[in-house]
Order: C-alpha cells, then structure tokens, then sequence
C-alpha cells in the first residue's frame, strides 16, 4: 500500500487514536443492531498492524469482545502481519481474544527478499520464516495460513512446494496492484509481460494438484475450481459476487477496499469520516456502490467471457483504465489461461469420476 501512487498516507496518523477506535466499535454496534446482523468479520490489516503497539491492539480487542458479547453477536478478528515482530507476548494476546493470525510472504528467499525489506534493505525471508514456524508449531489453532503477492521472476511451483515443505495449511496467491494506467516498478507489466503471471500460475496450479494433499490448500485454485461446480466465488478478487468490505484509516477515514489506492492519489478518499458519520452514510455512498458491485461495470468481453463466473471479470482495482473500470482485468491474459486450464482439469476429472460410478 506504502508503495503505491496514492501518498495520503504520509499526512496519516500512524497508530489509530482511542477516540477513532470508540466511535468504531460503536458505530459499528448500532450497525449491526440496526441491521440484526449477527457476524462480522474486523481485519487488522496495515501497513503492518503489529507497528500499532500492544496496548492499542489489546485495547480494540477488548473493545470488540464487549461489544460481542453485549450484542451477542459473533465478531471474528483477523490479523494480517509481516512476522517481523511477531513474538510468544503477540502470540498470547492473539490466543487470548481468538485472534485468526496469516502471515504475508512471498515464498523462498531469491523471490521475497526482491520486495519484502527491511529499512536496511536487507531481506526479509529469514525472519519471516522463523515467525511461520513460531506460530504454526505454538499456535496452529490461531494460524491461518499465508498471503502471498505473486513474483513471476520465480517459479510458482518452486513457491508451493517452499510453503508446502514448511506445513503452511493455507495460502493464496494475490495479483500485485496494477491496472491500465499504473503498474509498480518492483513487478512486471501484466499488460506487457502477462505470459510470465501466466506460466506462475499454471506451475503452481500443476504442482499443487501433483501434490494432491487435502490438507494444503491454495484459495485462489480452490475458489476456482468451486466456481467449475456451480459455486460462485466470494472472494472480493474473483467472481461476480458484491464486495461487503470497507476500510477505517488511522485517521478515521472511511473508505473502500484499500486496493483501490492503485488507481490514484486521494481515490479511496470519500470525505466520510467515523468520527462524523456512520457506517450507513458510507453504505449510502455512490462511490461506495460503485466498487462493490463488482458486477455493474463489466466490459463486453467479459459478459461474452466462457469464464465469467469463474473469473468474475479480475479485481475491479485491476480494471482501472483512467476513467471507469468497464474492463477486463490488466490481468485477463493469465486468468483466461488459468480458468482454462482449471476448467478443463476438473471437467476432465469429473466425467471420469462419473463414467467410474457408472460402472461399478
Ligand atoms: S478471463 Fe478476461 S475476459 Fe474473461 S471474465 Fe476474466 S477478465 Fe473478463
């Protein structure tokens, strides 16, 4: 998010202040009052969430299980770290509230330690590594798995089989952001060079089914190959589904999914604050519609696309064209390939399944 064109976040409060985190968890109880929604699901997502300090997290997660349990509501809290300051006290502190904890990193150390840095410039892997196994072997309860940004300079087999020879029960596998008018320095186009995003995914896809182990898995495949059996994908990058999620700044600031800050300086930026309106203000906004019905502004392409209900059209962040979102994804090129090669695989799969039931 640091790295991309919008910069807003430099005029941002570091750490969310106690009276942001109050008016949230209130507003965000007569929110589901309101509505007589009895889940939800708060992610603790940066930057890098750990920077915030102990107090200030314990803080919201006590916060969050009152409001819980007065509403008797169910409210799951899920965290996305970099691992670098995880430890046994964070480890504690996210065993005692239930925390879900996923780790971010991109696989052995010649692919993640091209971007994951610390200030020195030194890579990451090492660290990040020993974090893994940290919470996976003192805490696999609360450990969910890996959030990996695909790197095609690597291999995307070599990256399963690093996660998998690690015991990560989970990871996925997300696009870097970039769209038709802003791609980052740090990774290829995917406009100029999509047959590299393509040859990553398709070994990984072929790696993971060789390995064939129930117990590791990819969602991106997954949601994918559900998709081949009639089951919409919900993830907010796939598939034609709404998007239900929005982001609180330090500052208060409410607006869409962070993502969106590829398309521009200031483009997530809606004048709502959770000081000053509620969360039916932004539910209200036009803005706000417009990004999560993901299924509003499809192009021709993707409408007449076989794959449409697997692919959904791309995520809407990776359709930005400098004026609308009308557009395959920047990524259409590697997700066609994929969506092929997957719909054929489990096509394939099933007719034989069937033909073997058929007979006896
Ligand atoms: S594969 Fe391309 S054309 Fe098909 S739905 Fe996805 S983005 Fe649209």
């Amino acid at each position: 998010m640091y790295e991309l064109v919008d910069q807003s976040w430099v005029n941002q409060p570091k750490v969310m202040q106690v009276d942001v985190i109050d008016k949230f968890v209130m507003n965000l109880g007569s929110y589901l009052k309101v509505n007589q929604l009895n889940d939800f699901v708060v992610v603790l997502h940066g930057g890098e969430p750990l920077l915030a300090g102990m107090d200030a997290v314990e803080y919201l997660l006590k916060k969050l299980k009152k409001m819980s349990h007065d509403l008797s509501v169910r409210i799951v809290t899920t965290l996305q770290t970099n691992g670098i300051l995880l430890n046994g006290k964070w480890i504690s502190l996210f065993k005692k509230y239930s925390v879900l904890v996923g780790i971010s990193h991109d696989g052995p150390a010649e692919i993640n330690d091209l971007n994951r840095v610390t200030h020195n410039g030194q890579g990451t892997e090492n660290t990040v590594t020993e974090k893994l196994k940290l919470i996976r072997e003192s805490a696999p309860e609360i450990f969910t798995g890996v959030l990996t940004v695909i790197n095609p300079k690597g291999n995307g087999a070599d990256v399963v089989d690093f996660f998998y020879n690690l015991d990560v029960p989970k990871i996925d596998f997300l696009f870097p952001d970039q769209n038709y008018v802003l791609s980052p320095s740090q990774y290829p186009s995917a406009f100029l060079e999509s047959s590299l995003y393509s040859n990553f995914l398709l070994a990984a896809y072929e790696r993971w089914r060789e390995i064939d182990d129930p117990n590791f898995d990819i969602r991106l495949f997954r949601e994918l190959i559900l998709a081949v059996m009639g089951t919409s994908p919900t993830l907010d990058s796939l598939g034609v589904t709404d998007v239900g999620i929005f982001v609180i700044e330090t500052d208060g600031g409410l607006e869409p999914i962070d993502t969106f800050k590829c398309c521009g300086e200031d483009f997530t930026k809606l004048g709502l604050n959770i000081c000053s309106n509620t969360l039916f203000d932004l539910q209200e906004n036009d803005l706000i519609k417009t990004f999560v019905q993901k299924s509003s502004s499809l192009s021709n392409e993707c409408h007449n696309c076989e794959y449409l209900k697997m692919c959904g059209g791309g995520y809407m962040p990776h359709r930005f064209n400098g004026k609308d979102f009308n557009n395959p994804s920047v990524y259409c090129g590697s997700l066609y390939q994929l969506c092929e090669t997957v719909h054929s695989d489990i096509s394939e799969a099933i007719t034989y399944a069937k033909n073997k039931l058929n007979n006896g």
